[in-house]
């Protein structure tokens, strides 16, 4: 019995998304290599199969449905491609940056950027890591305050998806020098804005096509409208970003779900000693293994989905959970999808090593496995740790 059925049109979208992902599979590995993709181009042919805006509401354009059906298409294009960068696509028309937008108390900031967002015109990226502060975004020293009807941003930000390439950047900062949560907001800042200098980062060993690079503010002057939250509203922008963490743990499960696929395929084909590797019982319990990690995975990633708050934002138990065993079951599963590959699995010219690299690397995004661990027990024991003490 199935604790999780999808509907009829989750069921369609689902095999839309994998007719999509055999259509762009060809492609990935060189992405991969020249670690650029032709992501506006990607937007535009995802759109065709009603892939952008999934979770936007109907009146900014979007197809108003809910994180559950966002976690099936991320699980499968990232199955069927066995990559991470197709499903950066979805990320930047549904994931953290248009749901932290619909988060924001004016209704100008909502119309300016989601019906070009969601249209596939313009994407969208997330902007919170700093040079000092990673894990420690309390700390976060990218400081904003108003003048006449701009905002003024100065500070410099890092390892940000998509910089570079992305139209808008939902931008975490810090108004008018409060220290703590407590003076953290959000501004969209838009590429070209004057002030604002972006470079590519450090070349990154996954997760690439797509690169990850700095940004850095010097008097950068953002019009007011394009305020999300100002500050006093961390829990509010960190139940948005838990989309983020949420993309994460799907992902982490399609990967996971692709490598053990490809295990298959290869085990049945391969011969040793006159017979197909999968009949030795080593191989045999290890894809019996592989698959018992995807199902539970899949349990709390479902879960989390299902859970959501009002359908848009995942609880922060459930989805800290889903990513740190949706983290853990990717980079298992891949490993020993390699190791079945034999040194095959070492080389280019089959997927599982760049799958590895993905599920690997992408994991960081997100908050850390310690830091997810952080979060659960503070939720399990509902008191904090404090950081400063360790
Ligand atoms: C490929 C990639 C893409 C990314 N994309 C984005 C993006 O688009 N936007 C964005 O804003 N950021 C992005 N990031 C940044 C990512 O979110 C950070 O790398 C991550 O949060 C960790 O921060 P850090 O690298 O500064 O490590 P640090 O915070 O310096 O952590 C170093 C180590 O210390 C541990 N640690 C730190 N604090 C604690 C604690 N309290 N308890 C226990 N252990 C602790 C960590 O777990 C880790 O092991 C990306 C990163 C990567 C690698």
């Amino acid at each position: 019995m199935n604790l999780f059925e999808m509907t009829k049109e989750q069921q369609a979208m689902v095999e839309g998304v994998k007719e999509l992902g055999e259509k762009w599979l060809p492609n990935v590995s060189n992405w991969d290599r020249e670690d650029k993709a032709p992501l506006l181009e990607l937007m535009h042919e995802a759109k065709e199969y009603g892939l952008l805006g999934i979770t936007v509401p109907k009146e900014y354009g979007g197809r108003g449905l809910n994180v559950i059906d966002y976690v099936l298409a991320v699980e499968q294009i990232c199955r069927t491609t066995r990559s991470w960068l197709p499903a950066e696509v979805i990320f930047r028309s549904s994931g953290p940056g248009p749901a932290i937008i619909i988060a924001a108390e004016n209704e100008e900031c909502r119309q300016k950027f989601l019906p070009q967002i969601v249209a596939g015109k313009k994407t969208c990226t997330i902007a919170l890591t700093e040079p000092n502060h990673g894990s420690g975004l309390t700390d976060l020293e990218t400081t904003a305050y108003l003048d006449g009807d701009h905002y003024v941003i100065n500070g410099s930000k890092r390892f940000i998806t998509g910089a570079v390439e992305d139209d808008y950047y939902t931008t975490f900062v810090r108004f008018d020098d409060i220290p703590g949560a407590k003076g953290i907001g959000c501004i969209v800042v838009e590429k070209g804005t004057p002030g604002l200098r972006i470079e590519h980062g450090p070349e990154v060993m996954g997760a690439r096509g797509c690169p990850h690079g700095n940004m850095f503010f010097e008097n950068c002057r953002v019009p007011k409208e394009n305020l999300v939250l100002r500050e006093g509203n961390f829990s509010r922008l960190m139940s948005a970003f838990n989309v983020e963490r949420m993309h994460n743990a799907a992902l982490s499960l399609g990967l996971a779900e692709g490598a053990y696929d490809d295990a298959v395929k290869y085990s049945k084909k391969r011969k040793q000693f006159g017979r197909p590797i999968y009949e030795f019982q080593s191989l045999y319990h290890m894809l019996a293994e592989m698959w018992i990690e995807i199902e539970s995975a899949r349990y709390v990633v479902y879960k989390a989905g299902l859970t959501a708050i009002e359908g848009k934002y995942p609880e922060v138990l459930d989805v800290s959970i889903a990513k740190v065993l949706a983290n853990q079951v990717g980079r298992n599963v891949s490993y020993k999808s390699m190791q079945i590959h034999g040194g095959d699995g070492a080389t280019k010219d089959y997927m599982v090593e760049q799958t590895f690299r993905d599920v690997v690397v992408a994991s960081f995004g997100g908050g850390t496995m310690a830091v997810m661990k952080n979060v659960i027990a503070s939720q399990l024991l509902g008191e904090k740790l404090d950081q400063r003490r360790g």
